[in-house]
């Protein structure tokens, strides 16, 4: 059986936290589905196709990686497709308490889903898409935090 990973979030835009965790957990499995949550309720900064443009080009000529988008309950879309594992990165003692609520809700919405985490390497703990959107929004240097391969429009 083919062990394949959802690794969910709103990549607005992907950061090098992001990367990393993508890139270590590339051994664990057969494939990883990077998926772009679309919200109704929150509409992101930068628009679904840029990000999954940018994830896509982050990862290209990496065959295990598929980049997707899906609305909805994330265990209903990694049913949709097939995904035994979702992927999730944890940086602080808050994301492991959200994390922790999530994850066990998952659980009992389908008990078959394992979610796989990954402490984040320790120079990428304060990177977050918020704080890349804001630096960004204000005009300063955000190719520290973003990986190489992403170039985001000048802003307007
Ligand atoms: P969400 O929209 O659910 O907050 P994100 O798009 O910010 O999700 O992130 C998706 C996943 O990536 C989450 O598991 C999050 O913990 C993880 N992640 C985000 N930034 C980092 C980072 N700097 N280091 C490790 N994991 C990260």
């Amino acid at each position: 059986m083919v062990k394949r990973a959802m690794f969910p979030g709103s990549f607005d835009p992907i950061t090098r936290g992001h990367e990393n965790i993508i890139r270590r957990a590339l051994p664990l499995f057969d494939e990883i589905i990077v998926a772009v949550g679309i919200n109704i309720e929150k509409k992101g900064y930068f628009s679904v196709e840029d990000r999954m443009k940018w994830i896509t080009k982050v990862f290209e000529g990496e065959p295990k990686i598929k980049v997707l988008s899906y609305s909805g309950l994330t265990v209903d879309f990694c049913r949709e497709i097939s995904a035994g594992y979702l992927l999730r990165g944890l940086r602080t003692s808050a994301d492991f308490e959200f994390e922790r609520t999530v994850g066990q809700v998952n659980k009992k919405l389908n008990p078959s889903i394992e979610t796989v985490f990954l402490l984040t390497t320790p120079e990428y703990t304060s990177i977050n898409s918020s704080i890349v959107r804001d630096v960004y929004k204000n005009g300063g240097d955000v190719s520290l935090f973003i990986p190489d391969a992403v170039e985001l429009p000048a802003v307007m």
